[in-house]
């Protein structure tokens, strides 16, 4: 038998019906939880609203190295007002989801590649290394426990964002010496639950999200904090977001606000490359790419100047343009506009639509993981 408690989960000012959510308790014994439904009623989950009530947490001193990692009750973390992160921002995340298949499998996507990246960006922030094979039992066990609070609607998912943070209280310029390293967990809804309503992009000419040399390659909260003035201008014009060039030039293409950038023009797929070091490396992305030359279609990481993208535009060459990303999956995007000009993306979503319906279905179990991206809790 296994029983089923009611748990608070964090408090959602706009959504108070959801401070609580139904969670199972870890079954006692071998036979399987009853299944709960836990997020299908409305409002809609959104993202990042909601959060389970358990969090994996670990810590790091230098000289003793990552200590255990435990999953407790989500709680709010007490810092020095002069911890390092508060003050000089050594800060890494991720962004990774597990999902509730049909067969009641849970599945998480790409797990050692989001690992693997986390630990990669450690050396650029001058962090310690992760204990990968620790952190990644640590997060199936955080997983295990709280698979009753994953929730099972179209499209939804439990998305975790792990995050490494210095909290060493000193002020001097230099890495700190200890951290912690935590995953939160947050049942999010279908990014397309309005329906799928393409992109309207602004392509931004005087803000940069990352130079040469910088930490654009890293998932750091620092690009994020250089992103938010120009996401919000182009917001507050009627934008959904911005893409973003290069910082050099302002004409090669980089990103797509928070999501790698994709083009079709005639039959080449192309997608801009990752050895600037001013490009973070989706995992989406990189699927997709494998995806591609699987399909045997034309694809290409180059770099591709706005110029060329307007002339394809005009020439009707344009076919599709999309955004990849751990979130929305694939986003199509509809309008870029430059300045006083309307660059024209064509109604066409062959590429992306397929890329879609591949990558969840396998994400969801419904297509076979043909390349190990699943893990099974
Ligand atoms: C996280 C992120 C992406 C997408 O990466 P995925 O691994 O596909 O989720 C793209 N660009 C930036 C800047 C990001 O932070």
């Amino acid at each position: 038998m296994s029983k089923r408690k009611r748990v608070p989960v964090s408090d959602d000012a706009e959504h108070p019906e959801r401070r609580e959510i139904l969670m199972m308790q870890e079954p006692t014994s071998t036979q399987p939880a009853p299944v709960v439904p836990v997020a299908s009623a409305p409002p809609p989950l959104g993202f990042g609203r909601v959060f389970a009530d358990t969090m994996l947490l670990g810590r790091y001193k230098e000289g003793k190295g990552w200590q255990e990692l435990s999953c407790v009750p989500r709680h709010e973390l007490s810092l020095d007002p002069a911890a390092a992160v508060l003050h000089y921002g050594q800060a890494l995340f991720e962004g990774l989801k597990a999902f509730y298949g049909a067969d009641g499998k849970v599945r998480v996507f790409r797990l050692d590649a989001h690992l693997a990246r986390m630990h990669g960006g450690t050396e650029r922030l001058a962090m310690p290394g992760l204990d990968i094979a620790k952190m990644r039992e640590g997060v199936l066990d955080l997983l295990s426990r709280t698979k009753g609070a994953i929730p099972r609607g179209k499209g939804e998912a439990m998305y975790l964002r792990p995050l490494v943070i210095a909290d060493e209280g000193f002020l001097g310029v230099r890495p700190a010496k200890e951290y912690i390293f935590l995953v939160l967990l947050s049942p999010v809804g279908d990014y397309y639950e309005g329906g799928m309503r393409p992109l309207k992009i602004w392509v931004e000419r005087e803000h940069v999200r990352a130079a040469p040399g910088g930490l654009g390659a890293v998932k750091t909260a620092a690009n994020y904090a250089a992103s938010l003035a120009a996401a919000h201008r182009a917001k507050e014009h009627g934008f959904d977001q911005v893409l973003w060039l290069d910082a050099v030039e302002r004409r090669y293409l980089e990103e797509v606000g928070t999501m790698n950038l994709f083009l079709r023009i005639g039959d080449e797929v192309i997608t801009p490359p990752l050895d600037g070091g001013t490009i973070l490396g989706g995992i989406t992305r990189q699927s997709s790419l494998t995806l591609l030359r699987e399909w045997g279609v034309p694809v290409s990481e180059r770099r591709i100047s706005i110029e060329e993208v307007a002339a394809a535009g005009k020439a009707g060459t344009l076919k599709e343009v999309f955004g990849t990303g751990t979130a929305a999956v694939v986003a199509p995007v509809g309008e870029l506009v430059w300045g006083k000009e309307r660059i024209h993306v064509g109604a066409e979503s062959t590429i992306s639509d397929r890329l879609r319906a591949e990558i969840t279905g396998v994400q969801y179990g419904t297509i076979e993981d043909k390349h190990g991206w699943v893990t099974l809790v």
